[in-house]
């Protein structure tokens, strides 16, 4: 009798905004590791065309849509920010689509384990996908000093995006794995490849 292939091992890569999660992510997929971005997928569901952007025109007007036909992402922040009402409606339109489409690219994998990273892989419910949770985890100091670099941005800015996400000690809690980033990009490299060998021989042994 034909045996179904072990479920692959899913790794959800989280941590606050500024913490390396692109990096590290990227220096996974240097490995050959398949990487699934909920952000990336996130913008995916409400491009130009899709059933979600009909209903969130719809919903909110269209003022919410450029003139090329993509979504005014700032227009509809500045509806749903101060409105927890229409915060909920737009998450429960959105977050089952972003769930169906995260689980059919993790389906499509061919990597010996899959990644997916998420910000928001807690507040999201996006954890559930995934068979362990590694935290990439810096101090809020350095989180806020490589975001205003990066995104030369203000420091109050990236305060309230930061403030919006968990609490590091609260992402600490709910970790299986965490990847300290707080020394140089060399470090992060060692940590990272010493970390990719650790979950290559759990997938010898499936999730
Ligand atoms: P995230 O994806 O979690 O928001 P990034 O991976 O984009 O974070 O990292 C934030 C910024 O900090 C980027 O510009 C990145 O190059 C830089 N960075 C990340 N880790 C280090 C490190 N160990 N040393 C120096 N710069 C770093």
């Amino acid at each position: 009798m034909e045996k179904h292939a072990p479920r692959k091992l899913v790794v959800g890569v989280t941590g606050g905004i500024g913490s390396g999660k692109t990096t590290v992510t990227d220096m996974l997929a240097e490995q050959g590791i398949d990487i699934i971005d909920a952000d990336v997928v996130a913008r995916l569901v409400v491009q130009p065309g899709t059933q979600a952007l009909k209903q969130i025109a719809q919903h909110f007007g269209d003022e919410i849509i450029h003139a090329d036909g993509s979504l005014d992402r700032s227009a509809l922040r500045a509806k749903v920010f101060a409105d927890a009402d229409q915060r909920a409606w737009l998450e429960s339109l959105l977050h089952p689509m972003i769930r169906q489409e995260i689980q059919l690219q993790l389906a499509q994998s061919q990597s010996p384990y899959s990644v997916l990273s998420s910000p928001l892989l807690f507040e999201s419910g996006q954890h559930t996908l995934v068979d362990k949770v590694l935290l990439v985890d810096t101090s809020e100091e350095l989180q806020l000093s490589r975001t205003q670099v990066r995104d030369d941005t203000s420091a109050e800015a990236v305060t309230a995006i930061m403030k919006a996400q968990w609490s590091r000690k609260k992402r600490q809690e709910h970790a299986d794995l965490i990847i300290l980033n707080d020394g140089s990009l060399a470090a992060l490299k060692a940590a990272v490849l010493e970390l990719h060998q650790q979950l290559l021989s759990l997938t010898a042994k499936g999730p």
